[in-house]
């Protein structure tokens, strides 16, 4: 699987080859800038052109050790060994990058603030949230966050992917602030905001805490005994 985002988040365009088609709208590439529905962050829309012809992307996830991007069957079609230009829904991803950077921020916030840690996350058009175990939970301490995070976007930090060796990111204080196990691989990829927080993570990212611009907290709410749920939403770019 050659996954572009995994290095660069700012591929918008790409040339690839295709290297599977099932039932004529599963497509596989041989590499591809499109993001799949994974660790809270949604999927990539947008479409791949095969001389001047469109196919959208609909959907795209992970299928094994691949990336599957679903079509409209439109035209001819695609098939094996066909050369296509791969273009994503830029606005839409950039959207998912901030907001994705901007979870982040808060969620290194509230770890550094409170110990807890976080239970799950979901990257949203109109508003993303974090889950987080915390036992005992005061309402005034979510203006706290939300105004630590501002303070750290603000601060213009760079944000940077490192992809290190399993047994180097693990030494790494609070790499780890998912209340789950991390998968049994030789490398780790890194979201690095340096000298503020690092984490292991999948998914796409602003190369700068200030392109988050700022977070507003809409609302918070406990779901059961120890979990807490914050959502907030990114302040519209230009
Ligand atoms: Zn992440």
């Amino acid at each position: 699987m050659d996954a572009l985002y995994l290095l660069d988040c700012y591929i918008k365009e790409f040339e690839a080859t295709v290297k599977d088609v099932t039932d004529g709208r599963f497509v596989i590439l041989n590499k591809t800038a499109f993001y799949p529905d994974s660790g809270g962050q949604p999927h990539d829309l947008g479409v791949l052109i095969k001389d001047g012809h469109e196919y959208p992307v609909v959907y795209t996830r992970k299928m094994d050790d691949a990336i599957s991007h679903e079509v409209t069957i439109t035209g001819p079609g695609l098939a094996v060994g066909d050369q296509v230009t791969g273009r994503i829904d830029w606005n839409r991803r950039y959207h998912f990058m901030r907001s994705h950077t901007a979870c982040h921020v808060l969620s290194a916030v509230i770890h550094k603030k409170t110990g807890a840690l976080i239970t799950g996350n979901r990257i949203g058009d109109a508003k993303t949230r974090v889950d987080f175990s915390l036992k005992d939970f005061d309402r005034s301490q979510i203006k706290s966050f939300e105004e630590k995070t501002n303070e750290i976007i603000n601060q213009e930090i760079p944000v940077e992917i490192k992809i290190l060796p399993r047994e180097e990111a693990l030494k790494i204080p609070a790499i780890v602030k998912l209340k789950m196990e991390l998968p049994e691989i030789a490398e780790m990829r890194i979201i690095d905001i340096v000298g503020f927080d690092a984490q292991a993570c999948g998914g796409t990212h602003v190369r700068n805490t200030g392109e988050i611009r700022a977070i507003e907290v809409i609302k918070a709410e406990n779901k059961g005994k120890n979990n807490r749920r914050i959502y907030f939403r990114v302040e519209t770019a230009d």
